[in-house]
């Protein structure tokens, strides 16, 4: 019985994927007057082929054979599909406006069907912004939702997931945790090394416990990010060889010369987070760690996210991803720190949209997939109107998205 389960599965998946590739067939080639390769490079009046998915060609315009699909992206500006490595697309306002809890503490009567339409949704203004691919520290949740996604037609970014954070227990425990996660599908562990930033984000894992989930992680061929908030507990992730550091809000530069001398990648938060929050208080106050404390620490923490990012992008070798933490309220607005980091923070553009393209997808190990607009990579492109080399904000106004060479949005000139 078994047996035949798995043969009709294996069999669906082969229809499926046949569907999907008829679908997707022959030949579109996309002309562009600016394109932005997300490794550096900018390009004038180039034509990008797209066969299947993929992108076969980046290069001159020239003559299109006949029956050839054409898309017209001139006078906009045409880039990668921006990438996201911390977002929470289950965090959502219920009905009555008020932050959705999951998990053992639900606070209205949502069913596990409304969150997952919720998430659905905040997938679907995700992907609207232009973001193609994203990395949620986690939820068990993510999973089905990835993989609708993926094979059910769903429109929503690309997913990883660490499935639930670990949070503790013995070095044993940890392990063990997991190898459970791995089990489950996980991409990737989160690990929470210190407290919330309306805690005080001191350290709360030893230095053995992260040092056991993230060797065994690496064991397991899984990357490991850890949320850490306080400079010892962020010298403790580092130092107990993790891939990369989330928030590090009070690191100093001791930490970022750890970080890039031992190629951790750091994933600092620029603004959205922040005024997310403080801009739905009246959504989240009263859950939780969600107070008045809490909300002052969020407060004070605006300056310090674009001191330390300056400090971070002086740091010679130092990897800087981009990562908003995008939850309730948040998501669709994934763009916003690029902004932040450009205006706030003083980083040049080309630098800060490579770290949402290229540099993302070389954390993710997806370089030769994902994060540039080159031959051999999926066809993720997206195209706003404006030029963010000169006005950054133009990342507001995404107005074509295709995803694996398929268009989910474009509104046109
Ligand atoms: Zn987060």
């Amino acid at each position: 019985m078994i047996i035949m389960r798995r043969v009709f599965a294996v069999t669906a998946l082969v229809v499926f994927a046949a569907v999907t590739a008829a679908a997707q067939d022959g030949t579109t080639v996309i002309h562009t007057s600016k394109l932005i390769d997300g490794k550096g490079a900018a390009m004038s009046n180039v034509d990008i082929t797209v066969v299947n998915g993929q992108i076969t060609r980046v290069g001159p315009a020239g003559a299109v054979a006949k029956g050839t699909r054409e898309i017209d992206l001139r006078g906009k500006t045409v880039l990668p599909g921006l990438i996201d490595v911390h977002s929470h697309l289950t965090w959502y306002f219920n009905r009555q406006g008020r932050y959705h809890q999951g998990g053992r503490n639900p606070n209205d009567n949502d069913t596990p069907i409304e969150s997952i339409l919720a998430a659905a949704a905040n997938a679907y203004a995700t992907l609207m912004a232009g973001f193609t691919t994203v990395q949620s520290p986690g939820s068990p949740e993510d999973a089905d939702l990835r993989d609708w996604i993926t094979t059910q037609g769903l429109p929503g970014p690309r997913i990883l997931t660490s499935l639930s954070p670990l949070q503790g227990g013995s070095p044993d425990t940890l392990r063990a945790l997991v190898r459970r996660r791995k089990a489950a599908g996980a991409d990737l562990i989160k690990i929470f090394a210190s407290a919330s930033i309306r805690d005080g984000g001191k350290q709360t894992l030893t230095d053995e416990q992260l040092a056991a989930a993230c060797s065994e992680a690496t064991a397991q061929g899984l990357r490991t990010i850890v949320h850490a908030h306080s400079a010892e507990s962020v010298r403790a992730t580092v130092n107990a060889g993790c891939n990369q550091v989330e928030h590090g809000i009070f690191v100093t530069q001791a930490e970022l010369d750890l970080m890039a001398q031992k190629n951790v990648v750091f994933d600092p938060q620029c603004s959205l987070v922040f005024h997310n929050y403080l801009d739905n208080r009246a959504k989240y106050d009263g859950i939780g760690n969600y107070n008045a404390e809490g909300f002052a620490a969020m407060e004070r923490a605006i300056p310090l996210a674009a001191q330390d990012i300056r400090m971070a992008l002086a740091t010679k070798g130092l990897k800087i991803a981009y990562g908003t933490d995008a939850v309730a309220g948040a998501h669709g607005r994934n763009g916003e720190d690029l902004i932040c980091r450009v205006n706030d923070a003083g980083e040049p553009p080309m630098h800060a949209i490579m770290s949402a393209t290229s540099v993302n997808a070389a954390s993710l190990r997806l370089a030769d997939k994902i994060g540039a607009i080159a031959p051999g990579m999926e066809a993720d492109i997206i195209a706003m109107d404006g030029d963010p080399m000169t006005d950054i904000t133009a990342v507001r106004r995404v107005s074509f998205v295709m995803k694996g060479g398929k268009v989910f949005r474009n509104d046109g000139k």
